[in-house]
């Protein structure tokens, strides 16, 4: 972890990577940039020159953390060797594996730690405005924070230091001690008499404080303040109940720091009202008694602004039992859930309009389609992949499902945090697990919202695949661990429970999936093709993931014999499961389930199916049927196969033909409609409608053929339907 020394003054202060920066920070670091749009000014403008680039490596022996950034692209991710554990290669690795990667978090675990590493305790005194006065920061505003180091019992040797950071992702002015005018400047100060510090800026989010004169003692104090010139220091800009500013203790200077244990938080208020959404769910029955969820949102998309007024609705349709007003109140944060009646067979969409000059707010916003009929099957649209401050994610856990279920309509979600990525690790807090845990468990309520327990087997090796229990049991089989290193390692551990696994941006992004290892059907029955990270689907795919392999895409595994259905979901890091593209520029993901029930079982059970389609975010309606199978089917002929599922398999004589039928209500103008057979596609163009169906006869689909179709709306929005296969 040590790499290098950087001189100082007359000090020399260990530089360490830091475990949660940097060289594994790829992923994240593209992440966050698609999430926050709201980056605070560039600090360039105010670093007088003869000044090293603030953004740059702080130094030559900088690090790792830079030319991890700069590697993107670079397939020189370190090798295995540097990996100090052996590794099973007996099915090679990622085509793009980050051998570095893995070797910080191994490197970092088996670092030894004094028992002076993490002592001490700190604390926020206040929170300022440029007046002095308290202030509740809102997202993406302006605060200065002072804060209170206070050391522990062993307390920090000469060489020692104390490190302070900020979060890397989400607009936190880096906390600098150059420039006192310029963001984030800090000021730190050691009353105590023969202590001297020396103070470094990495360039990063992360300060160090070197202990030098003589050691600082148990209960001697070093204060702190962020934003102490008149820029002040920009806050996250999403809201975010209990972000950390962190605090870690190198003790005894060995260049082994440790986080200390409750590093102080500071809440984020939502930011002013700025957008306003309504969900509807994509299909009813009529009679039906459905949610309306609007949701008066800030720039960002975070929830729990301060909105006082009216939302006027309109349905295009006779059908709907819509309240012509709805009233908000300051205590309704900004969210409102309604149950409205559905009467007549249709598609409806709903207009919602704020006008409010006090806000300075005028708009005009659409619900997604809601289509009824008699029988219809019942879409429950899913999150299964998203990620909250327990990991590197902003938001904590109860406000990820809090929003997941009133402000993004969802049926049903899953918060994923990494086994070991982020400031503080799943792997090794087991009351971090307990909280997602226990909150998974309070919000699940059968028949209106889904919550599932899972997290993220973040291997920089093999692909990153998200672990989902259909229960509310079962443990984080951390990738760091050696028992769980290969994907075969992980579905083995998982054999006999009701756990499903999915790989994810499988064709590149941070790193891709090692296909070699293939998959079982009853572990990882769909594969998530989209997500904030793009589309992973094929070559020739609507916002295609960047970084990709040829080669590596869901379509050549498709090719190569393996049988999935599809889903999208977010990856999002911005507390904003299901509504990823609000700050995103557009690229989510979402997975849309066919299922009467809406229970865990049951949701598991059209997985196990692939009763299921993916979004890149558009709540698009998508039925295909072949044969009136629906999608994901299995179809067999010829031979006399006694189908095992009844509902998804049929066997018998081989067709002429195949009838293949396609409705789709689109959210916004369709631009055409793909149709996707072993890798060969004929489109249907189109001009802009909202609905389209389209029936025609197809040559029967031979053994190890696959069918599948995508829509693509002119904004960009895209469905793809799972495939149909034709059996072996
Ligand atoms: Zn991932
Ligand atoms: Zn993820």
């Amino acid at each position: 972890m040590i790499d290098g020394k950087a001189s100082v003054g007359n000090c020399h202060i260990r530089r360490v990577t830091a475990p949660w920066l940097g060289a594994f920070g790829v992923a994240m670091v593209l992440a966050c940039s698609l999430d926050s749009g709201n980056q605070s000014g560039s600090l360039q403008d105010w670093i007088p020159s003869g000044v090293q680039d603030p953004s740059g490596p702080a130094s030559d022996e900088a690090s790792t953390n830079d030319s991890a950034l700069a590697s993107i692209g670079d397939p020189a991710f370190g090798s295995v060797d540097d990996v100090p554990i052996s590794l099973d290669a007996s099915l090679g690795f990622s085509r793009d594996a980050k051998f570095s990667s893995l070797q910080y978090v191994l490197e970092d675990i088996s670092m030894e730690r004094h028992p002076s590493d993490g002592g001490g305790r700190a604390w926020i005194e206040s929170v300022e405005d440029e007046a002095g006065a308290p202030l509740l920061p809102h997202a993406g505003g302006l605060a200065r924070i002072r804060t209170t180091y206070e050391a522990g019992p062993l307390g920090i040797s000469i060489g020692g230091a104390l490190y302070f950071q900020v979060s890397s992702y989400w607009g936190w002015d880096p906390p600098q001690n150059l420039v006192s005018d310029a963001p984030g400047y800090t000021e730190v100060e050691c009353a105590v008499d023969g202590v001297e510090l020396d103070i470094e800026w990495w360039g990063t989010e992360v300060l160090a404080i070197g202990i030098g004169g003589r050691g600082l003692e148990a209960g001697e104090k070093i204060r702190l303040v962020y934003g102490a010139g008149r820029a002040l220091a920009r806050v996250d800009s999403f809201a975010e109940r209990r972000a950390r500013l962190w605090f870690a203790v190198d003790g005894d200077g060995d260049g082994a720091r440790k986080l200390i244990a409750n590093s102080p938080t500071v809440d984020i208020a939502a930011g002013d009202p700025a957008r306003l959404i309504v969900m509807l769910p994509s299909s009813a029955r009529p009679g039906d008694e459905i949610q309306v969820s609007l949701s008066v949102l800030d720039r960002e998309g975070s929830t729990g602004v301060a909105f006082d007024g009216s939302v006027s609705l309109r349905v295009d349709r006779d059908g709907l039992e819509v309240p012509q007003h709805v009233e908000f109140r300051l205590d309704h944060l900004g969210r409102r859930r309604l149950p409205i009646r559905v009467n007549k067979p249709g598609v409806y969409r709903i207009s919602a309009i704020l006008y409010s000059p006090e806000y300075r707010l005028a708009t005009l916003t659409t619900s997604n389609p809601l289509v009824v009929r008699e029988g219809i099957p019942r879409l429950r649209w899913t999150d299964l992949h998203g990620h909250s401050q327990i990991s590197d994610g902003t938001g904590t856990p109860a406000d990820y499902f809090l929003y997941a279920r009133d402000v993004a309509g969802l049926d049903v979600v899953s918060l994923t945090d990494h086994d070991h990525w982020g400031e503080n690790f799943l792997d090794a807090n087991p009351e971090m697990w307990e909280e997602i845990r226990t909150n998974v468990d309070r919000f699940n309520d059968p028949g209106h919202f889904v919550t599932l327990l899972g997290y993220e087997w973040t291997s920089w090796i093999h692909g990153h695949r998200h672990v989902i229990y259909f229960e509310n049991k079962g443990q984080v089989l951390s990738m760091a661990d050696p028992r769980y290193q290969t994907p075969a390692q992980l579905w083995s551990a998982l054999k006999g429970q009701p756990a499903l696994t999915f790989a994810h941006h499988s064709a590149g992004g941070p790193v891709s999936t090692n296909w070699t290892y293939r998959p079982d059907p009853a572990i990882e029955p769909v594969t998530e093709i989209v997500s904030v990270h793009g589309s992973s689907e094929a070559e020739d795919s609507p916002g295609r993931i960047y970084d990709p392999l040829p080669g590596n895409f869901v379509r050549d595994v498709l090719d190569a014999g393996m049988q999935f259905g599809f889903i999208g979901s977010s990856d999002s890091h911005d507390g904003h499961p299901g509504q990823a593209q609000l700050a995103s520029s557009g690229g989510s993901g979402l997975a849309a389930i066919f299922s009467e029930e809406l229970s865990r079982s049951a949701i598991r059970e059209a997985l196990l199916a692939r009763r299921v389609y993916a979004t890149n975010g558009a709540r698009i309606w998508l039925e295909v049927e072949l044969d009136g199978h629906p999608m994901g089917s299995s179809l067999a002929f010829e031979k006399n196969i006694v189908p095992e599922d009844s509902r998804d398999t049929t066997a018998g004589q081989r067709p002429e033909a195949q009838r293949l039928h396609i409705y789709v209500v689109a959210e916004s103008p369709l631009e055409r409609i793909d149709i996707v057979r072993s890798g060969h596609i004929s489109s249907i163009r189109l001009q802009g409608e909202l609905e389209w169906t389209e029936e025609r006869t197809i040559p029967p689909l031979g053994p190890g053929e696959y069918y599948y179709v995508r829509v693509i709306q002119q904004d960009g929005g895209v469905a793809w339907s799972s495939p149909f296969y034709g059996a072996l």
